[in-house]
């Protein structure tokens, strides 16, 4: 088939997710024309099966846990039960009102959206159902999917992620393989449903990515919440009967549940789609990428989820963005991997930028930390929660690091990023003043201290 010019673009996309619709939206914005091919729905994993359902589940069991601790605020209130059509009903409208609003972006910008299995017949052609789009430049973001481990097979009771945010009933007891990013929230909204939760993880801490204080603090409240968790130790098996699991470890332990949530990472959707037979480098499924998201390919970018590295929303978005301003020549500087924010959402949520204290040891040599306790600050106090900001810094130089931990601290990873993406000093950062009383205030206080004049901190 000829190239002909309704065929020819700009930019093909492969994949509407936060990397794909980014790099479409910012590339029609600065006036190139683009395809955008999908063959599910626009949105992709972050809106339809990641983290807008289950940030939505999280919001519902926070419901829960107030209703259930209203007397330690001197409220009468009871929890009565969780009625899983409700949640359901409520989080499919979340996610439904932004799919809407988001195909009427993608509709307002004339860019041409195709339906359907796309894949890359040539270095500058993407096939869909036999139409041929021929792209200037290519984009590659087909996402990721849920990985199993062999011989584990995700069927009945045993399952990812995808099949658990449509749960219609709470189960008794789960078992969580994993006590990374989905495993933790995950465990924690089953928590506050009503379920046993024990988390089964390989490595010696549950968010072993995140610094090793953070770790400790999670595990002290999970174990606070009754979440139980086992780490060090490795899954070996499970078999299922009836409505019930049993999952066996290396340790000779088994477990019985209601259901096994498989929570051990994602891995890259790039398999025959023809990107190695294009001539892309692909390394164990991941397509490599430099700092300017070009594949080895000339005129090929990949973004997202396929690109080795943090598997975020944001990320998506930004190297999406970043690609579009390439394309059109505007030389956008390169992003930092390390200036990406890490928020979970679990209760108590984890935020964090930069470095970990280790990590920071072994780049930069010389290191100061100070932790400022939440038990400093009016407003934890006022909502009963524990936690901490945790500072790393360059001796003598800018913030590398900061690492925070307590119900509601992912909204304090805005000042975070800013304070880290802008080098900023200890003694910068204890001149803005802080809003009294905020969860805030505590990134505040913590530079103060570490700038050498602390205010309400004890050490
Ligand atoms: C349970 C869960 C919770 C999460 N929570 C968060 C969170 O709170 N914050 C956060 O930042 N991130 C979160 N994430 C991660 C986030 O969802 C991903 O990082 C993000 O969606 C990656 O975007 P992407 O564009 O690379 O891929 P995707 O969003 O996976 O999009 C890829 C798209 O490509 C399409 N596609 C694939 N192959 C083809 C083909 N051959 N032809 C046409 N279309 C194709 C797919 O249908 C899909 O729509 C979560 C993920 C999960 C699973």
């Amino acid at each position: 088939m000829s190239a002909t010019a309704e065929n020819t673009f700009d930019i093909v996309i492969l994949g509407g997710g936060s990397g794909g619709y980014a790099c479409a939206l910012r590339g029609a914005e600065l006036g190139l024309s683009v395809a955008l091919v999908e063959k599910g729905k626009l949105g992709g994993t972050c809106l339809h099966m990641g983290c807008i359902p289950t940030k939505a589940l999280l919001h519902a069991a926070e419901v829960a846990d107030t209703a259930r601790e209203g007397q330690q605020f001197g409220i009468k209130t009871t929890f009565e039960s969780v009625d899983m059509s409700g949640v359901n009903a409520y989080k499919d409208g979340v996610v439904g009102r932004l799919y809407k609003g988001l195909q009427g972006l993608v509709k307002s910008k004339s860019i041409e959206y195709v339906e359907g299995e796309g894949r890359l017949v040539a270095k500058n052609v993407i096939e869909v159902a036999g139409r041929q789009l021929v792209g200037k430049n290519i984009v590659l973001a087909t996402g990721s999917y849920a990985k199993s481990l062999p011989g584990l097979d995700i069927t009945g009771r045993i399952m990812t992620s995808e099949q658990a945010l449509f749960l219609d009933f709470v189960p008794s007891r789960v078992v969580v393989l994993g006590g990374g990013v989905i495993g933790v929230e995950f465990a924690s909204v089953f928590k506050s449903f009503g379920s046993e939760v024990t988390i089964i993880e390989a490595l010696p801490r549950l968010m072993a990515a995140e610094d090793e204080a953070i770790s400790k603090q999670l595990e002290r409240s999970f174990r606070k919440r009754k979440i139980s968790f086992k780490t060090n130790v490795k899954f070996s098996g499970v078999t299922q009967s009836g409505d019930v699991v049993t999952v066996a470890l290396d340790s000779g332990d088994t477990i019985e549940a209601d259901l096994l949530l498989v929570a051990v990472g994602r891995g890259p959707v790039t398999a025959g789609l023809g990107y190695e037979e294009a001539g892309v480098t692909v390394d164990r499924g991941f397509v490599l990428a430099n700092e300017r998201c070009q594949t080895n390919v000339d005129g090929i970018y990949a973004v997202g989820d396929i690109v080795p590295g943090l598997q975020l929303a944001h990320r998506g978005f930004a190297q999406g963005i970043f690609v579009a301003e390439q394309i059109a020549g505007l030389n956008p500087p390169v992003i930092d991997e390390m200036g990406i924010p890490r928020v979970t959402y679990c209760d108590p949520e984890i935020a964090s930028i930069g470095y970990t204290e280790a990590q920071a040891k072994e780049k930069f040599g010389e290191i100061e930390t100070y932790d400022y306790s939440l038990g400093g600050n009016g407003k934890s106090q006022i909502l009963a929660t524990q936690g901490f900001v945790k500072l790393v810094r360059q001796k003598d130089g800018p913030v590398v690091g900061v690492h925070m931990i307590g119900a509601r601290m992912g909204e304090q990873v805005g000042e975070a990023q800013l304070i880290y993406n802008w080098e900023a000093l200890p003694s910068d950062v204890a001149q803005l003043i802080h809003a009294h009383p905020t969860q805030n205030e505590a990134l505040g206080e913590a530079h103060l201290a570490l700038a050498g004049k602390p205010l309400h901190a004890h050490a």
